[in-house]
């Protein structure tokens, strides 16, 4: 387990449910340092395939860039993602808010927090295995189609975990 901020609760455990049996690093952020700088132990080169816990604190309409304009429930979302070309960089992208829109993913983080970044290290693209797994929970839903997933076949690459 690699920890990649600082002001981790020490007796953070590992969850159940993840999306994968593989060996996940987990992190745990704390809600309120969105801003805060990553202190990383992952290699600056470091490639693999990640997940966002992602609370959003209320209901509401969000433009998701093309896609269009979408309701979201409060509650918890998990977004999966792959960077096969500095996976840290990725993450520390994520969790900045001050970025020009690009992703669908950056419109939903401009008002949710993410809660935890599950990370695993890897050439291999999981990143359509892992969001299946999501996908495949029972109380999964999809909220915006193809979020995320513009260049597979996935249903979406972000996944509403109902409570
Ligand atoms: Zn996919």
């Amino acid at each position: 387990m690699t920890h990649l901020t600082q002001g981790i609760p020490s007796g953070a455990k590992r969850s159940r449910g993840t999306p994968s049996s593989t060996a996940l690093q987990r992190s745990q952020l704390r809600s309120d340092c969105r801003t805060s700088v990553i202190k990383s132990n992952l290699p600056t080169k470091s490639r693999g395939t990640y997940t966002l816990v992602i609370d959003l604190p209320r209901a509401q309409t969000i433009r998701v860039g093309a896609l269009g304009a979408f309701r979201f429930p409060r509650g918890k979302y998990l977004y999966i993602g792959s960077a096969l070309n500095g996976l840290s960089a990725r993450i520390a992208r994520h969790i900045r808010a001050d970025k020009k829109l690009r992703w669908h993913i950056d419109y939903l983080l401009a008002h949710a927090r993410i809660k935890e970044v599950w990370t695993h290290q890897g050439d291999e693209r999981l990143e359509c295995v892992w969001a299946q797994a999501a996908l495949a929970m029972p109380n999964a839903r999809v909220i915006v189609p193809r979020f995320g997933a513009g260049d597979c076949n996935c249903a979406a690459h972000l996944v509403f975990l109902v409570e």
